[in-house]
């Protein structure tokens, strides 16, 4: 497809573990995509899809219909949009900027203030679904934000994701986010639970887990993160570092609304613990060597 047939052209700034599969697949689905990441490796291991390296969010933004950022955290979309060379100065042609990280909905609604002072819409639209998700373009993509600004974001929602839901006003993706992130964690120490349990009765975990898979007791993260915790494998996938940063989040949520989250408030210090003992860069199934540590087993046993 030449570059006059291609549908759009997206900017794309943060080509990570999330974002350099996402930008692949709005190349495969025929956009345009300027990216930009402030480490030089991830922009130019995307140059064989056809991804235009650029120097910056406002080089990357220039003729673009829509920005998209995915992001580790509030700092570092901030300092995209707010920073030299940012999105509030140097906006897409198309004045559409989507945030897809996971951030706090205070800041969310203060940059998209800002931007709507110099007529820039800003949605947010955090995911759910992780790597896997977002290499088979079957994310779950929870929008906040104006109504006809999701409608211009949806085709390239449409191209990484498979559930696209608009939630409410600027905000509300990452309102949806953040709960949807206390059930991971908590569902995820349910599992260690049951799985310490099960190892010291003396039962077999596979067994254990495939019995749990066809209950009640099943779970997404029972099917995706049981086998590597099961085999003691602590790398690669979603860090303890970015769940950290995540209920960090909702518990600022819940002390803004005046929530009690006694269930969060536990998970988050077992996530401490993991992070204290150097998990933080390890996949969120070290969760679980907390649970080996408590029961006195070698994390790998
Ligand atoms: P990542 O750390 O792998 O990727 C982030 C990228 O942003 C990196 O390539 C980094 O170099 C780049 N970056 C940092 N600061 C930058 C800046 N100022 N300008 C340009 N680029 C910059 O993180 P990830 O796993 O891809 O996660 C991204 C976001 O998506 C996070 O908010 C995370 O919480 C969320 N998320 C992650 C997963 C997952 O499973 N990894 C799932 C759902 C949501």
């Amino acid at each position: 497809m030449s570059n006059d047939e291609k549908r759009g052209c997206a900017a794309f700034i943060g080509l990570g573990t999330m974002g350099r599969e996402m930008a692949v697949h709005l190349l495969t689905a025929g956009y345009a995509v300027r990216g930009f990441d402030v480490n030089a490796e991830a922009v130019s291991g995307l140059a064989g899809h056809g991804l235009v390296a650029c120097s910056s969010p406002a080089d990357a933004a220039r003729g673009a219909d829509i920005a998209i950022t995915m992001l580790p955290d509030t700092p570092h979309v901030e300092s995209v949009v707010y920073g030299e060379n940012g999105l509030l100065a140097s906006p897409p042609d198309g004045r559409l900027v989507v945030d897809m990280s996971t951030i706090s909905p205070v800041a969310v609604r203060r940059m998209h203030a800002d931007l709507a002072q110099v007529g820039v819409a800003l949605i947010d639209a955090p995911v759910s679904g992780g790597p896997v998700g977002a290499r088979n373009a079957a994310l779950s993509i929870m929008a906040g934000g104006d109504a006809e600004a999701f409608a211009r974001a949806e085709p390239y929602f449409r191209a990484m994701g498979t559930t696209i839901t608009h939630v409410g006003a600027a905000g509300a993706g990452q309102a949806v986010k953040l709960c949807n992130q206390l059930v991971c964690a908590i569902n995820l120490q349910a599992i260690c639970e049951a799985l310490a349990l099960g190892r010291a009765s003396g039962v077999d975990l596979d067994q254990l887990r495939t019995v749990l898979l066809g209950g009640s007791a099943s779970s997404w993260m029972l099917d995706r993160l049981g086998p590597a915790m099961i085999a003691g494998d602590a790398s690669a996938g979603f860090r303890i570092d970015l769940m950290l940063k995540d209920l960090r989040l909702v518990q600022e949520q819940a002390q803004a609304l005046a929530v009690p989250l006694p269930g969060t408030a536990l998970v988050t210090s077992q996530y401490v613990e993991a992070k204290a003992h150097g998990e933080g860069a390890n996949g969120n199934q070290a969760l679980f060597r907390v649970y080996d540590r408590m029961t006195n087993r070698a994390p790998d046993a």
